[in-house]
């Protein structure tokens, strides 16, 4: 099969004649491949060379005219950008591995050895860049077949190239999830086998390929695969643990691990926000730990937004998740993906709905999707009657919302002019002061405008023994 037609990038026929007047082979390698015969925009291309990858680097760059190129002398690579693209070069290597460590012995080797160490067939396929054989593909292992067949195979034996880099068992799982693909048999039950290894991987990595797996467009692929092979056991329990029914006098709950799926898939459907993904991962986490059985009410999750939120911070540091705004934004979402539920009753107060504006803020529309997602109900009838209930609170939302400006609620007095009417100092009363605006703002005995606050703040004032100093 010839491909040069793919090869639209000038580097390629760049290498191809300096690796011709230097006596080399050099090769496009790798996901570059795999992408082109699937159709799919890749930016990063590596090229992959018996000899060294860091001088046609160099070689390559001074020809087309590139000033800046990354060499990373220890990985024996070497990388530049052109026209979009980034383009790393890299010595044909042989590996070979020690227990307990994924870092190889790395020798140069040959094309062949280069393609005997990757992960997948499909990811081991090269195309020549040698005049001689301009866009020919090399697939020693069967890789154009199996992207037909839609398989992900290791090409040596699974069990080994597990346990050398156990990262490639999370790796199979994220390329079957992003491309739809299947696990070959035999390296699903090798995965199994090894799961345990996963222990040698860094959290970092571990997260990074999870992410790949949570942005796909049907999550739930993915996190069956890692169920099913214990690797979610090794990392996530928590997430484990929502796995199962539970029966005692004759009444069951739902089974929490595929609810949680199926919310994520929903959420997934409408929004690409990997955190809002990771909010539908984390809304029921707490329900195993708050599980309790009432005879009369049957199976309670009493609590499990409360503490499911406070679940989610332990729960990114261990994995190394950004601990920041993110992290807050998923445990706020936690928290709070019961309070519309409570909207939906016939009364309900604006209090209520202010309350709620209040607390979610600007993520508002963010815990709507979350909301609307986990509706799971088998029975259409029902989820779409819940779903019209949700329209209904949307509304009344929005009409609250233009009415008192709550979203993005700024004090309307501000500590400092607290500070100057009264002629006090940094205190709790100012904080008291602030405090009850915003409550008598949320509760609706005021509005929320600068006039009402003000003669709301004389007046506590008062109350306080607090007398408004005379300003110059
Ligand atoms: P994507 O670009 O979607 O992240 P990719 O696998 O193409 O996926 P890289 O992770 O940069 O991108 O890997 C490039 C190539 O290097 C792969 O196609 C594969 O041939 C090889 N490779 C990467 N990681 C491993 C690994 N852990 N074990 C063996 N080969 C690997």
């Amino acid at each position: 099969m010839n491909l040069s037609k793919h090869l639209q990038h000038p580097v390629f026929r760049q290498v191809g004649a300096l690796a011709d007047e230097r006596g080399q082979r050099a090769y496009a390698i790798g996901g570059f491949v795999r992408d082109i015969l699937l159709g799919r925009p890749c930016k990063d291309i590596d090229i992959v060379t018996e000899g060294s990858g860091i001088e046609l680097a160099r070689a390559t760059a001074r020809a087309m005219h590139i000033r800046q190129v990354h060499v990373f002398k220890n990985f024996g690579t070497a990388m530049f950008r052109s026209h979009d693209h980034d383009i790393e070069f890299v010595g044909a290597r042989k590996e070979s591995y020690m227990r307990g460590s994924r870092k190889p012995i790395v020798e140069d080797g040959t094309l062949e050895d280069d393609q005997n160490r990757r992960d997948f067939t499909i990811n081991a396929m090269a195309i020549s860049l040698n005049a001689d054989s301009y866009g020919k593909l090399v697939d020693p292992f069967g890789g154009l077949d199996d992207l037909a067949r839609k398989w992900i195979r290791t090409p040596l034996d699974p069990d080994i190239t597990y346990s050398d880099d156990p990262l490639r068992m999370l790796r199979a799982i994220r390329f079957a999830t992003q491309l739809n693909f299947r696990i070959e048999e035999g390296s699903l039950e090798a995965i199994r086998r090894n799961a345990k290894r996963l222990d040698i991987i860094s959290a970092e990595r571990i997260h990074t390929e999870l992410n790949k797996i949570i942005a796909a467009p049907l999550p739930s692929r993915g996190f069956k695969l890692l169920f099913k092979t214990r690797l979610l056991h090794q990392f996530f329990p928590e997430m484990v643990a929502l796995h199962g029914v539970e029966w005692k006098q004759g009444i069951g709950h739902k089974d929490n691990f595929y609810h949680t799926l199926e919310v994520l898939d929903n959420v997934a459907a409408v929004s690409d926000n990997l955190w809002l993904r990771w909010a539908a991962i984390m809304h029921d986490i707490a329900k195993p730990p708050t599980k309790r059985f009432d005879p009369k009410a049957g199976w309670t999750f009493h609590g499990h937004e409360d503490r499911g939120a406070r679940m989610v911070p332990k729960i990114f540091a261990r994995l190394k998740l950004p601990m920041d705004a993110k992290m807050k934004y998923v445990q706020k979402l936690v928290l709070l993906h019961l309070r519309p539920i409570a909207l939906t009753k016939e009364v309900v107060t604006d209090s209520a709905v202010r309350r709620l504006l209040f607390e979610a803020g600007d993520d508002i529309d963010d815990l709507m999707v979350l909301c609307r997602a986990d509706i799971t109900s088998k029975n259409e009838a029902k989820v779409e009657r819940y779903l019209k209930n949700y329209d209904v609170v949307v509304i009344k939302l929005r009409e609250v919302e233009e009415k008192d400006h709550i979203r993005n609620f700024q004090p309307p007095v501000s500590g400092e002019e607290i500070m100057e009417t009264f002629g006090i100092p940094p205190s709790r009363p100012v904080g008291d002061i602030k405090n009850a605006i915003k409550e008598a703002i949320l509760e609706g005995d005021i509005r929320n405008n600068p006039e009402e606050a003000r003669a709301l703040m004389l007046k506590l004032g008062r109350h306080l023994g607090l007398t408004p100093s005379s300003r110059p």
